[in-house]
């Protein structure tokens, strides 16, 4: 009955249990299992008497049977077997029991819907054996072994039973068989299944698809702890589950490893608790899982290259059309630019040929565009420009430069015109001329205006000349007579006492000096006028020269009932003027002041003032005179321009002191203004630049 080994004894067992063995046959070799156990002493199962607390032996291996119930006593006695069943833990070993210091003694209840069946008493030699080991290997050989007793009814039938009921014997038989199908269908299953003890986390069952998956035979997986046979993936750090099920990996017996996945169920059988961990070969559901996922990625990145490429070639054609718009754009521009040029614009081949004109060419030549185009610039040749002319320009042409000149052109009708004309070379990218422009502006008139201009001037320089000997004339010829007039009006004045006569010669002498008066004006007008450029300025004390008109007009102003006086609080104020031309200004505008003043004052000012960021001298002459409106405030400073003009004027006078003291004071780099009011008075400014 016994066998080599605990494995093939179990296998033995379990295949015998099947084959319509007795039930004491199955306890004898359910026993002779424990026996091949290393270490074993000897095996004994004591079955509870039905209502009774009484335990019988049922059989034993190895001890007698009586040394086995001495032991089964003694345990009971002294409380053993009690603690165990209350514990229903294996337990109660104790050396000193059976007298013997190297042996343990196991107690292993039988629980059998959870009621205690009975006991199996398990000495083990202590010293031969791996205690831990040997207690689980008998722990799950007692709980199969248990298993099969409960399969058998054993508990409840065991009475009838022993009266040899053949119905329940048939009946144990189906259950019997029944538990072979079961076992059939889970071998036939191809998800791997273990059935492991809770409690020690012992593999005790496994089916075929499980022990196919390990690579390991059935006997080599029973009893080993199932947590050696599974690892988590990435160390459980990418650990999956779905809902109960995990993935995890498979260690098979060639160390290598398979991906599962794993569903833990757990079952109660007879108050013992045991997992069922059920799970299949995931390998190639990863394979393509991983396949897809590289596809996937692969498709991604091809798709995001792709992306990119569209958007870069997009971009770049958006450039493009951008770049190309513009240029379209700004080639109309030109287009447009050249088409309604105020100028006529040619373009030719190099050969000179015409390949396109602007309408502006049209309507300066006459001819129209379908007339020209292929044609040769020659045919608006005039004839006056001589070969060598022409050599020159295409030379120039030639060398790449752009020729500029004014020549005369023929227009269809015949007509001669004069043209201001560049023509340049028109270059490609590659910097090859590939064209000639020639733009052309119609300057017929401005030469014809240039040709009066020149005869005009000519003209005025005749003019002028003529002028300037009249003027020399007037001079020599009124003059010399005016003088004798005078000086022999001024010798009768003293020799003739005859009141009438006096008169006479008085009004002589008075229409001689006014006419004199007006000669030197006219004179010195023109004088001024030819001069001008050539004066030269020098630093002068304004003040110094005020006081020097003062007195000079203080005659005239005495012969009128006038006052005329000076007003300057600074000693010094220094101008750039020709002391005489200053002179004469200043005793015009005194003379003026004294002149329009019937009765009242003249009070000449000067003062320094900064206007316009500027540092100027202003010499103020303000009288209390008849005043000027304003609509003739203007007119005044006019050539031969009065206020009061004709024959019925009340004023002496030719109207050129104005006008003679508004040159001298431009030729100051100063300025004149007027402030007036009729019947008021007049207040006449020359503002001078300050020079320290
Ligand atoms: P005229 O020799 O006529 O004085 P002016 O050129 O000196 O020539 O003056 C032009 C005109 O300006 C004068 O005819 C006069 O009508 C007017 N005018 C000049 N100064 C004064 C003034 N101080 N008061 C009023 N009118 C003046």
């Amino acid at each position: 009955m016994c066998q080599n080994s605990y494995y093939d004894a179990v296998v033995n067992f379990s295949t015998k249990k099947n084959d319509g063995i007795t039930y004491d046959e199955m306890i004898s070799d359910g026993l002779c299992v424990f026996n091949k156990i290393p270490g074993f002493i000897s095996a004994s199962l004591f079955l509870k008497s039905s209502n009774k607390i009484d335990y019988y032996l049922k059989d034993s291996t190895c001890i007698d049977h009586e040394v086995v119930q001495t032991i089964f006593n003694e345990l009971f006695n002294n409380g053993e077997i009690a603690k165990s069943i209350n514990d229903k833990e294996i337990s109660g070993f104790d050396e000193n029991i059976y007298n013997n210091q190297h042996n343990f003694i196991l107690i292993l209840p039988l629980i059998i819907q959870s009621g205690i069946a009975g006991l199996i008493i398990l000495v083990i030699d202590k010293k031969d054996s791996d205690f831990e080991r040997l207690k689980d290997l008998c722990k799950i050989h007692s709980n199969y072994f248990v298993l099969l007793l409960m399969n058998y009814d054993l508990y409840s039938e065991l009475e009838n039973l022993k009266m040899t009921d053949s119905k329940i014997v048939h009946y144990s038989k189906d259950i019997v068989q029944s538990t072979k199908e079961l076992k059939k269908i889970l071998d036939s299953i191809q998800v791997g299944i273990l059935i492991i003890d809770k409690t020690s986390n012992q593999i005790i069952d496994v089916n075929k698809a499980a022990s196919k998956l390990f690579g390991l035979g059935k006997y080599e997986l029973i009893g080993t702890l199932v947590q050696e046979h599974f690892v988590y993936n990435d160390e459980g750090k990418n650990h999956i589950t779905h809902n109960s099920s995990e993935e995890l990996l498979l260690k098979k017996n060639d160390g290598t490893f398979i991906p599962i996945i794993k569903t833990d169920a757990l079952i109660s059988v007879a108050n013992e608790e045991y997992t069922i961990k059920s799970f299949i070969d995931i390998t190639e559901r990863k394979k393509m899982e991983e396949a897809l996922h590289t596809a996937h990625i692969e498709l991604e990145h091809r798709v995001e290259e792709r992306t990119l490429e569209l958007s870069e070639a997009n971009k770049s054609l958006q450039n493009e059309i951008t770049d190309r718009i513009k240029a379209e754009k700004d080639l109309l521009k030109i287009y447009w630019a050249v088409h309604q040029s105020p100028a006529a614009v040619i373009i030719t081949d190099l050969n000179g040929n015409i390949e396109y004109v602007n309408p502006k060419f049209s309507e300066m030549t006459g001819y129209k565009y379908q007339e020209v185009i292929n044609q040769n610039p020659k045919i608006l040749k005039s004839g006056e420009m001589n070969s060598e002319e022409y050599k020159n320009i295409w030379d120039t042409l030639l060398d790449g430069r752009e020729w500029r000149g004014e020549y005369r052109n023929r227009k269809k009708d015949g007509t001669l015109y004069w043209v201001s004309s560049s023509i340049s070379p028109v270059r490609s990218d590659n910097r090859d001329v590939t064209h000639y422009l020639s733009v052309q502006e119609d300057i017929t008139e401005r030469k014809h205006f240039l040709e009066e201009l020149i005869i005009t001037k000519q003209q005025a320089e005749k003019s002028e000349k003529l002028k300037s000997s009249l003027l020399a004339n007037m001079s020599h010829e009124i003059r010399t007579p005016l003088i004798g007039i005078l000086g022999y009006s001024q010798i009768l004045m003293n020799e003739i006492h005859e009141t009438d006569l006096l008169n006479m010669v008085n009004d002589i002498y008075s229409s001689g000096n006014r006419l004199l008066k007006s000669l030197n004006n006219v004179l010195f007008l023109s004088h001024i006028e030819n001069i001008s450029i050539e004066i030269e300025l020098t630093k002068v004390n304004v003040v110094e020269e005020l006081e020097r008109c003062i007195l000079e007009n203080n005659k005239f102003a005495m012969e009128k009932e006038t006052s005329l006086e000076l007003n300057i609080n600074k000693k010094d104020l220094y101008v750039e003027v020709e002391k005489d031309l200053f002179n004469h200004a200043i005793g015009n505008l005194i003379d003026n002041a004294l002149k329009y003043t019937a009765k009242g004052s003249v009070l000449v000012i000067a003062d320094y003032a900064l206007h316009n960021g500027k540092n100027w001298v202003i010499i103020k002459v303000q009288d209390t005179g008849i005043g000027i409106a304003k609509d003739d405030q203007k007119k005044i400073f006019e050539a031969f321009r009065q206020v009061s003009e004709g024959y019925s004027r009340n004023f002496e006078g030719c109207g050129l002191g104005l006008t003679i003291t508004q040159k001298i004071v431009d030729i100051f780099r100063g300025e004149i203004s007027i402030e007036s009011e009729p019947t008021k008075g007049s207040t006449f400014s020359i503002w001078l630049p300050l020079i320290s």
